[in-house]
């Protein structure tokens, strides 16, 4: 008996649901041919939009193509940047507000992987509380990075990418942030050590310059060393670690500390014998043999400062390019000539420079 009305049941919920199915047929029918017809007019409007857009690139000279032809590279080029970005968490997601590895995914945002730390609970991407943080249009970063190792003026760069010229000049510093700070930490065996100057400059300052602008770089006004100049002081040992250092004077006490931390304990020190640098060795407590250029002696046996007087004079003319570099910016053009000499044999590729500048080891 229950088994029967249950089997009557059963019949009238299934023709009840095959009603209902029949009803709604043209409905779904119409849905999905609206759908359909919504699917060819949008490619109707995008073959249209195509047509457009050809057209109007028939009608550019070559120069607006050269821009739109640098648009669409960096369209392409952007998903290899992000990669590059998203790897630095490869292993775990480092939280840059309380330094925790206890991070969860957190959806998207700027196209990038976010995280939620578990312990500051913030939010944070790959790109937080880096340098090139905040900083847009990340499909040309990595052109960015190959004019850093092009050596490309500001303006270069701006025409090679399609940016404004105040634009170049941020990335470049941003870009330079981290690699100014990459030096040798310790400096072995025979370590040569040699000031050389570079004209005080305020270039980019419009005001409270003190004395007339010079054109272009130009020249100091006086012969030799004086308050026109900023001493740079280059040390660099025969295995080609290399660190330098504005100075703020050429003085013992400035060149002891500038040295004393990388000098290896059984180092040996080659200088010029200027009096400043003799007093430092002294100070320092390193074995120091002076070469007396004047007396036209340039080397002594294994003693000589030719490494480093070449190293001068690859950073010398390298940095002319720029005719005359701001003082305050120094140390950037320092680190990034650095960067280029340690790796000259090869050449940094783009994706080091990226790296680079995000923290990582180029
Ligand atoms: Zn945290």
């Amino acid at each position: 008996m229950l088994f029967g009305m249950l089997r009557v049941y059963f019949r009238l919920f299934s023709q009840m649901l095959l009603v209902a199915h029949l009803v709604s047929l043209p409905a779904r029918i119409l849905g999905g041919m609206a759908q359909v017809r919504r699917i060819i007019q949008e490619s109707e409007m995008r073959k249209f939009e195509l047509k457009r857009i050809t057209a109007a690139l028939r009608q550019m000279s070559p120069t607006q193509r050269k821009v739109v032809a640098t648009e669409l590279a960096a369209l392409d080029t952007q998903p290899a940047s992000t990669v590059l970005v998203e790897s630095r968490f490869t292993a775990a997601a480092t939280c840059p507000h309380c330094k925790a590895c206890r991070a969860i995914r957190h959806g998207h945002a700027n196209g990038l992987q976010r995280y939620r730390c578990r312990d500051c609970h913030k939010t944070f991407s790959a790109l937080t509380g880096t340098p090139l943080s905040r900083l847009h249009k990340r499909g040309k970063w990595l052109d960015q990075a190959a004019a850093l190792q092009a050596g490309l003026t500001l303006h270069q760069v701006a025409e090679a990418l399609n940016i404004h010229v105040s634009t170049a000049h941020r990335w470049r510093h941003r870009f330079l942030a981290l690699p100014e700070h990459i030096q040798a930490r310790s400096l072995c065996g025979i370590a040569e050590a040699d000031e050389t100057v570079f004209l005080l400059s305020f270039k980019g300052k419009r005001s409270g310059l003190g004395r007339k602008a010079r054109k272009r770089g130009g020249k100091a006004s006086k012969r030799g060393m004086s308050n026109e100049q900023v001493p740079v002081l280059v040390a660099r040992d025969r295995a080609g670690a290399t660190m330098d250092c504005v100075l703020a004077a050429i003085d013992m006490r400035t060149l002891s500390a500038a040295l004393k931390p990388v000098l290896a304990k059984d180092a040996v020190l080659c200088t010029d014998g200027s009096p400043a640098l003799s007093a430092a060795a002294r100070d320092i407590g390193v074995e120091h043999h002076a070469i007396n250029l004047s007396a036209g002696i340039h080397v002594d046996g294994a003693w000589h400062v030719q490494n480093v007087n070449a190293y001068h004079s690859r950073l010398k003319n390298w940095i002319r390019r720029f005719r005359g570099v701001a003082t305050c910016y120094l140390p950037k053009y320092l680190g990034w000539f650095r960067a280029l000499d340690r790796e000259s044999a090869s050449g940094l590729k783009p994706a080091q420079w990226l790296a680079m500048a995000l923290g990582g080891v180029a």
